[in-house]
């Protein structure tokens, strides 16, 4: 078993930290402030090739494998303060771009690939319902076929990306009867008549990451808008949620990672009666247990990124990772503020928003109800 990195790995993670140090932080509290997408942090990225790495080459991407991605989306959550950006990157790379990698028909990848990798095009994901949020097979969107076209009507919530988005990859019932297993995938354009956004709504945290709601009122695509086959979105549909439940998650705990340096160079410099306050074992066994929860984070990460790389399929693994990284991000966080004292409740220090983040973690991707269900669903019980 190695746990080391290839130099070609090791020198990807390098330099993307560098990168997201000096480009991509910027006034951070700004844009927070005012809940304004970074969109020449996101064109930046592009140029680097960050929404590229896991698209094949010939239509303009890395073609980089699990294991590359995860690394490069862990030194950016490391590197990059801007949360937000970091979500809609991705939102978009996993649960938009990568299904139209792995399901698309050559002209989708076609029509899509380019643009999304050169930043020109920002994908979204649209599952969510009002009444269909963790149990996402109930929704109630329909996909009426009408010749060689589809009608859709219906209403996401919660779409990431919504605002900014030129494509959204939407989940509608093509065969009601049937259940999950009459459920297709559509890539909807942006100015498809009858799609109309609404947002950006006000959330806890990722406030540069824009969120709106979707109404498609008999909204028409051609046929050839469906991803894959008719009733195989639940399938697609769980194929991004392992790329989301461990890239996205690896991110965050590159920002566990960072969240820690902060941690330890408080502690050594913050003095309370008379010594530096991590001498207080009050303190140290924060920070120790902040690093056993990173430390086994990676672990399990590392793990469904090497099955992911061989060609197999994680979900038990990916559920855990996404369990386990969620709950551990938030459970730092509130160690970051206790180790930060007063400071770490104002916004001016930067502490306080890594709980805000966290907390949404245990909600999308499926909650940690959700995922500890899976476990139990794949375990027999
Ligand atoms: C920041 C953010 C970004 C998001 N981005 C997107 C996006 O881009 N696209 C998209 O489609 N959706 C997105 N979502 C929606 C997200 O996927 C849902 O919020 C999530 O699946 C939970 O659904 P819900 O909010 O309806 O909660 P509910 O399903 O109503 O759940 C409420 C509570 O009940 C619990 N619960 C429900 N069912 C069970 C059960 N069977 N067993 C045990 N407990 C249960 C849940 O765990 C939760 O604690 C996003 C959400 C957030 C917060």
């Amino acid at each position: 078993m190695d746990f080391a990195l290839t130099k070609k790995q090791s020198e990807l993670k390098q330099s993307l930290i560098e990168f997201a140090e000096s480009e991509l932080g910027g006034d951070m509290r700004g844009r927070e402030h005012a809940g304004e997408f970074f969109w020449q942090g996101w064109k930046k990225s592009a140029a680097f090739g960050i929404q590229g790495l896991p698209v094949p080459e010939r239509y303009g991407g890395r073609g980089e494998d699990a294991v590359m991605c995860m690394v490069a989306m862990q030194a950016l959550g490391y590197g990059c303060r801007d949360s937000g950006l970091l979500f809609t990157l991705n939102s978009h790379m996993w649960t938009c771009e990568m299904p139209i990698v792995q399901f698309g028909s050559e002209e989708q990848k076609q029509a899509y690939l380019p643009g999304m990798v050169a930043g020109t095009i920002v994908g979204g994901h649209a599952v969510t319902e009002a009444e269909a949020g963790s149990d996402a097979f109930a929704l109630r969107t329909t996909a009426v076929r009408k010749g060689d076209r589809y009608i859709l009507d219906g209403t996401k919530t919660f779409v990431s990306n919504a605002p900014i988005a030129g494509v959204f990859l939407v989940f509608a019932a093509t065969n009601p009867k049937l259940g999950w297993a009459g459920i297709s995938a559509f890539l909807v354009a942006r100015d498809t008549p009858g799609l109309h956004i609404s947002g950006p709504v006000d959330k806890m945290g990722l406030k540069t990451s824009p969120t709106g709601t979707l109404s498609l009122d008999r909204c028409e695509v051609p046929e050839t808008a469906m991803l894959g086959r008719p009733g195989q979105g639940s399938a697609i549909f769980n194929a991004e949620m392992e790329w989301e439940r461990s890239c996205l998650f690896a991110s965050h705990l590159g920002a566990m990672q960072r969240q820690l340096q902060t941690c330890i160079h408080h502690s050594k410099h913050r003095t309370q009666f008379g010594k530096p306050i991590a001498e207080f074992q009050g303190i140290s066994h924060k920070l120790a247990d902040m690093k056993v929860r990173i430390e086994l984070a990676e672990l399990i990460l590392a793990k469904v990124a090497w099955l992911k790389s061989q060609g197999k399929r994680a979900h038990m693994e990916a559920a855990i990772a996404k369990l386990f990284v969620s709950e551990s991000y938030v459970a730092s966080s509130l160690d970051a503020i206790q180790i930060h004292g007063g400071k770490g409740y104002l916004p001016e220090f930067e502490v306080e928003r890594d709980l805000r983040d966290a907390v949404g973690s245990r909600l999308y991707s499926g909650t940690s109800e959700i995922q500890r269900n899976i476990i139990a669903r794949l375990l027999g019980v």
